[in-house]
């Protein structure tokens, strides 16, 4: 299945048919059951992402939206290459990495960083600012002198809202919008291309997150950077994004630019996303409310993997499963009501 952006020059990362399953098993004891007089092994398998794929053109804010549980961390993690993907293949700049070792990830490691949800856990207790900016440096410039680390800690930490001085100090002397900037200059100290950004405000007091926000926006202009952002926080991502996917039960149902998305939502399951923002002057009676709960991804459902909580599902719903269709310039939706012209 090909989700594939606009046709569109510089792509930087491109994702094709990714898949990531987790196999939650356990040991063989936990596999073993008795059914119909017989023992039997079973596998239990989480099915995260299923075949997903986009590209991410330099320079944009492409941001994945869903529900909790839908796919978007494990597919940001998978991108990053925190996981190996299970199949399909991840590009940066058209060189593979999904198939390359630690040794052969290196230079793109510097290329591609990653700023998480919980500023808190991510950053070392133990650690000065000071030490956790300049690890990152001397690792990938292990001849970098002493004064020039120092140097380019002091610079990112200004970049960033934190007042050097505070060099010495352990993250919990820092509130939590301090923390999650000192977690932003982590990322830039290496002077990355490509940030994939996991709810990077989601932990954040409302006051706070718009000031996390423009500091993202910022840094991207003046370093050119490009951003995969994860949320489940529609608000956030109307004002940041270039381009909107939306994930279900780990599969894209529909990419789109922002405004167009918007403005006006194809996907059926787009459409309820976007009527639960709240907005002045909607009636709370536009909501559109789902039937059912999400499905478990260890039990996908048959063809469409929205069909069990949509209005206008039929049988080819049931049992085909839809391919992404381009309905307008850059807009990719992947339903069969759409390409009907049922919805
Ligand atoms: P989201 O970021 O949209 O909340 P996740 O990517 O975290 O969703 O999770 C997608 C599904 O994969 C969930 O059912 C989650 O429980 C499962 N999952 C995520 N990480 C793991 C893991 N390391 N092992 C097993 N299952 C996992």
């Amino acid at each position: 299945m090909t989700i594939a952006s606009t046709p569109r020059t510089d792509q930087l990362l491109t994702l094709r048919n990714v898949v990531k399953h987790f196999d939650i098993s356990g040991g063989l004891l936990d596999q073993l059951r008795f059914q119909n007089g017989r023992l039997t092994r079973r596998r239990t398998t989480v099915k995260a992402v299923n075949n997903v794929s986009f590209s991410i053109t330099a320079g944009e804010t492409f941001s994945v939206v869903g529900e909790s549980g839908c796919g978007k961390s494990t597919l940001a993690r998978t991108t990053i290459g925190i996981y190996p993907p299970n199949r399909g293949e991840i590009l940066y700049r058209d060189q593979r990495i999904d198939n390359k070792n630690a040794q052969q990830m290196l230079p793109f490691r510097r290329k591609m960083q990653m700023i998480f949800q919980d500023p808190y856990a991510s950053l070392n207790p133990r650690k000065t600012v000071m030490q956790t900016l300049e690890e990152p440096v001397v690792f990938h410039n292990p001849r970098i002198s002493s004064a020039d680390v120092r140097q380019r800690v002091a610079t990112v930490m200004s970049q960033v809202g934190v007042d050097p001085k505070w060099a010495g100090r352990y993250p919990h002397e820092f509130s939590g919008g301090q923390r999650q900037r000192i977690s932003i200059a982590r990322a830039l100290m290496v002077d990355p291309e490509f940030i994939v950004a996991d709810e990077p405000v989601s932990a954040l007091d409302v006051s706070i997150q718009a000031q996390i926000l423009n500091l993202l926006m910022d840094a991207q202009q003046q370093r050119g950077l490009t951003y995969l952002f994860i949320t489940h926080d529609l608000s956030v991502v109307e004002h940041i994004s270039t381009r909107v996917a939306v994930m279900y039960l780990g599969t894209l149902c529909e990419l789109s630019p922002a405004k167009p998305l918007f403005e006006t939502p194809r996907h059926p399951y787009t459409q309820a996303l976007l009527s639960a923002i709240p907005k002045l002057g909607r009636p709370a009676s536009q909501h559109i409310r789902l039937r059912g709960e999400v499905p478990t991804p260890i039990h996908l459902p048959s063809g469409c993997v929205f069909h069990g909580r949509c209005i206008h599902a039929n049988q080819r719903c049931r049992e085909e499963i839809p391919m992404p269709k381009q309905v307008e310039t850059g807009v990719i939706v992947a339903c069969h009501g759409i390409e009907e012209g049922r919805i």
